[in-house]
């Protein structure tokens, strides 16, 4: 027997949103974001899927090494760099470009011997203070990267926004100043904007665009929806009903019996719990489709199982199809209901779900 459990994934609508970032940003070169197992879509899958971007973007070598494993040829760009001496030798022989981020690197890099040299991206950190070097520090950093002969003569200069999904948050345009200001009088390619700043700010385009969460099909946005955006959704989890209570008025329901029933009522248990990733912090309310009829969550979500009520689906029975998110349920609605964003529900999908392609 096969867990009625499973993720869908979209391929025609994740094609369909690589065109919708070329048609947003015309003039630049995409890296798709493909790290954390592509947003937990598959790595390999979605690097096939998305062949003709002109880069992908990983967090970590043991990414990498899988996409050449699996024969991908584009450009792959580490996003964090090499983190040791150690991982030079096998970065070129994978032929990836790193990220340099910090004076620890380069002190690797100077120090290496290698075959090849090896294409920087040089992160300068213009105000989200997490990965980049202090703006006052760029032309020392790029004297030494000029010097140094493991890395190539045309090093790409990259900057990160911390708050591009908010439209009148003043440190964006603080964050493009300084990097333009920095930028000024250099002649070498340039990368800003992720997928907030591709929709929101087209001055941040520059040379090469990063999408990550909209080529997945979901809004970037606070309070966004991918519709707005004519992005399609690529990831449905679903699920199905394999038992229902006729309970009572006063009737609790699950763990903690934090939900008590408002009057005789139908109830369906779910197949899906935590433990495929559903948010334990759901609230009693958040939406979920029966046959494609709103009802909505009730009681503590558990390891695998949900309980539903059914008063908008008094019809349903036992093998109902049941959807948590995906095209006709936004994951930005779920995550907003388990305070937490659509980022964060995307990777935890977990992976003993089986996966099913489409399109
Ligand atoms: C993850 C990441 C992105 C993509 O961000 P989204 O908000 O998912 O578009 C872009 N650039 C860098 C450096 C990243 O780490």
């Amino acid at each position: 027997m096969t867990r009625p459990s499973r993720v869908v994934i979209d391929k025609q609508a994740l094609k369909h949103n690589l065109q919708r970032v070329r048609e947003l940003a015309p003039n630049s070169k995409i890296m798709a974001i493909i790290k954390a197992d592509a947003y937990g879509h598959g790595l390999i899958r979605v690097a096939q899927t998305l062949n003709h971007a002109d880069a992908f973007g990983v967090a970590c070598l043991e990414e990498a090494e899988q996409l050449r494993a699996a024969e991908i040829s584009n450009k792959i760009v580490l996003l964090e760099g090499p983190h040791k001496a150690i991982d030079l030798s096998r970065i070129v022989e994978l032929k990836l470009d790193i990220v340099i981020h910090h004076q620890s690197q380069l002190n690797i890099l100077e120090q290496a011997k290698l075959d090849e040299s090896i294409q920087a991206w040089i992160k300068i950190d213009t105000g989200m203070h997490r990965l980049g070097f202090p703006v006052g520090k760029v032309s020392e950093v790029l004297e030494r990267v000029s010097n140094c002969k493991n890395i190539k003569q045309n090093p790409i200069l990259m900057t990160h926004f911390a708050t591009a999904n908010e439209m009148n948050n003043p440190l964006t345009q603080q964050q493009l100043k300084s990097f333009t200001q920095i930028c000024d009088g250099l002649n070498y390619e340039k990368t800003i904007a992720n997928s907030a700043a591709i929709i929101n700010f087209p001055e941040t385009h520059a040379d090469w665009v990063r999408p990550g969460l909209m080529l997945y099909g979901v809004s970037p946005m606070k309070d966004g929806n991918a519709n707005e955006q004519e992005l399609k959704s690529v990831m449905t989890l679903e699920s199905e009903i394999i038992s229902i209570q006729h309970l009572s008025q006063g009737d609790s329901v699950g763990y903690g019996a934090t939900w008590q029933c408002p009057e005789d009522m139908p109830v369906g248990v779910i197949a899906a719990g935590y433990g495929d990733g559903f948010p334990r912090h759901a609230k009693s309310g958040t939406p979920i489709l029966v046959n494609n009829v709103r009802c909505s969550l009730i009681g503590r979500a558990s390891m695998d199982m949900l309980t539903v009520d059914l008063r908008n689906q008094p019809e349903a029975k036992i093998g109902d199809h049941v959807i948590l998110w995906g095209q006709s349920l936004p994951i930005e609605e779920i995550a907003q209901h388990a305070d937490t964003i659509s980022y964060e529900l995307l990777c935890g999908v977990h992976k003993r779900l089986g996966f099913v392609e489409r399109g």
